[in-house]
């Protein structure tokens, strides 16, 4: 039973079947997915998702990823490939017969039932009743500090309240999985970022495996252990947050997760490369051409008259544009003629270090901070 005081996600059962099949674990082995007519929505994917993990599917819209989601939950059935859930073979399971439970963007909760009546549905109907199911919804609902609304109905809730209902709703059946197909996105951005923490922590506390799919890049930064940046129905990267955003595979995922200045870069000698911006020092090697890729934040700005000598690759520019976004300014600096170079600086030093449109300035790109990426 889930209340609030449940412990930590459990360890691993000795014994447990190797390859990510314990309670919870999901196996998806050349899944594809072809509508009629249509280009595949889902194009061979193959992904291992580990029991307890916060695992988050990012793509632009259209890019398959409610459709991956809905062929986990059994509400769509695969062309090609395989589902293990929990390592068992899904192929002929329906949905209700599956450990999972979904949460929609949409409530999707019983207009006509209260609060209380519509997180104990589902226990209903698995014949849990009496003293069982009020203890359960309880918890539940405390877990979500939801109780006080126990005897409204949903029309009398605001979104996030109504959210947290259809939260309470999927997590009281305790299933081994729970889908959210952007639970968030309705809601205005201070309620969205608190309920981003808390369901986090939700999820830490419980030990369920969370599928998340949304296609908003500081959601996926903020809540997930690892994420799979999918473009055009294919995986484009896996990971754990750090590693997909710091060292990002291609130019799609470079730009899709975070800001980016992305340059061609061909080598020209030991530790040097030419770019549009000119020579630049680098230190991984390089077989040939390719792409180099450095995040705003990591780019240094000088005024014009403290420009450090010694460093190597440092370009002297103009800002062009500076958007001031509270905790950090943006700048957009040309550089060597007609190259933008996007820097972020985080606002918390005086004055000196802000600048204007119009003004001077030089910015160094430390070597150590460039990445070598795919086309
Ligand atoms: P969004 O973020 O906009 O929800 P998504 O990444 O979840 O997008 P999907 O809903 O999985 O994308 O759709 C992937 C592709 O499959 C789209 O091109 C879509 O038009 C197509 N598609 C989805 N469902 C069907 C269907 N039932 N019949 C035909 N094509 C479909």
């Amino acid at each position: 039973m889930l209340d609030a005081t449940m412990p930590a996600s459990p360890a691993p059962k000795p014994g447990a079947p190797p390859g990510g099949a314990g309670r919870g674990a999901i196996t998806l082995s050349g899944i594809s997915r072809i509508f009629a007519g249509t280009v595949p929505a889902v194009d061979g994917v193959d992904l291992q998702i580990e029991a307890g993990e916060f695992f988050t599917l990012l793509g632009p819209s259209g890019c398959g990823k409610t459709t991956l989601l809905r062929m986990i939950a059994g509400f769509e059935t695969p062309d090609k490939g395989r589902i293990l859930i929990s390592g068992r073979e899904m192929q002929n399971i329906p949905a209700h017969q599956r450990a999972v439970n979904t949460v929609f963007q949409s409530y999707a909760l019983f207009p006509h039932l209260t609060v209380a009546d519509n997180i104990g549905f589902g226990l209903r109907m698995r014949g849990i009743k009496g003293e069982e199911k009020t203890r359960r919804v309880n918890g539940i609902m405390d877990l979500l500090q939801i109780g006080q609304f126990a005897k409204r109905n949903p029309s009398q809730l605001s979104g996030g309240q109504r959210q947290r209902v259809a939260l309470a709703r999927a997590l009281v059946n305790e299933p081994e999985v729970v889908l959210l197909d952007e639970p968030l996105s309705a809601l205005d951005a201070k309620l969205r970022n608190e309920l981003q923490i808390e369901l986090l922590r939700m999820q830490k506390r419980l030990g369920m495996t969370f599928i998340f799919v949304t296609h908003d890049q500081h959601e996926a930064l903020v809540m997930s252990d690892r994420i799979a940046v999918m473009s055009k129905g294919r995986l484009q990267q896996v990971g754990p947050v750090l590693d997909v955003y710091e060292k990002p595979r291609n130019v799609f995922v470079a730009e899709f997760l975070g800001l980016s200045n992305i340059w061609p870069i061909t080598p020209s000698g030991p530790g040097a490369a030419d770019t549009p911006l000119g020579r630049l020092e680098i230190t991984t090697p390089m077989a040939g051409a390719g792409m180099a890729m450095i995040r705003p934040e990591k780019i240094w700005i000088y005024n014009d008259n403290a420009v450090p000598e010694g460093p190597p690759n440092i370009f002297r520019g103009v800002v062009k544009e500076a958007i001031y976004m509270g905790a950090s300014t943006q700048y957009r600096i040309e550089v060597a003629g007609a190259q933008t170079v996007l820097a972020l600086d985080t606002n918390n030093a005086a004055a000196e270090r802000s600048w204007r449109a119009g003004e001077a300035v030089a910015v160094e790109i430390k070597p150590g901070n460039i990445m070598l990426i795919e086309a």
